[in-house]
């Protein structure tokens, strides 16, 4: 069944928390009914910024982006914009590349700066989408040896 893109998860970096912001003020009218799930800090600035609702996990360094994966992987998340910094080693790498992972994984729309990100909000399959869900039942039946 196809469906509008509801639950929208929201990431940036610090260096690019400024570009998302921007990005989500020109782009506001499209997200006034869209559940937007956020990092702490991220979610602060854009509750602070553009008064929109936001679902705030804890900071991503603190396990935020850890909990957007999880949020992913129970079919919560319908797309992630994810402002990461190109530039920047982070402490949480880890946790980065596991968030990207994931959507990857569930076939999550990823948009990851600001020109994809205009591609998705702009796609008439934002307004209506059924996303084909990948079929682990080989991974998940797979045999295992107990001897080895
Ligand atoms: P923040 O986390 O929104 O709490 O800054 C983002 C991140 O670094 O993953």
């Amino acid at each position: 069944m196809q469906t509008r893109i509801n639950n929208l998860a929201l990431v940036a970096h610090d260096n690019r928390k400024t570009a998302l912001l921007d990005w989500l003020e020109r782009n506001r009218d499209q997200l006034n009914d869209v559940h937007l799930i956020t990092t702490g800090t991220t979610g602060r600035l854009v509750a602070e910024r553009l008064a929109l609702p936001v679902t705030r996990l804890k900071s991503g360094p603190l396990g935020g982006d850890q909990q957007i994966g999880a949020r992913i992987a129970e079919g919560e998340v319908d797309m992630l914009i994810f402002f990461w910094d190109p530039l920047e080693p982070m402490s949480h790498d880890p946790d980065i590349k596991a968030l990207l992972r994931l959507a990857t994984l569930w076939n999550i729309p990823i948009a990851c700066n600001e020109s994809t990100a205009d591609f998705l909000i702009n796609a008439p399959l934002f307004q209506g989408y059924e996303r084909r869900m990948p079929d682990f039942a080989t991974h998940t039946h797979r045999a295992i040896n107990p001897e080895s």
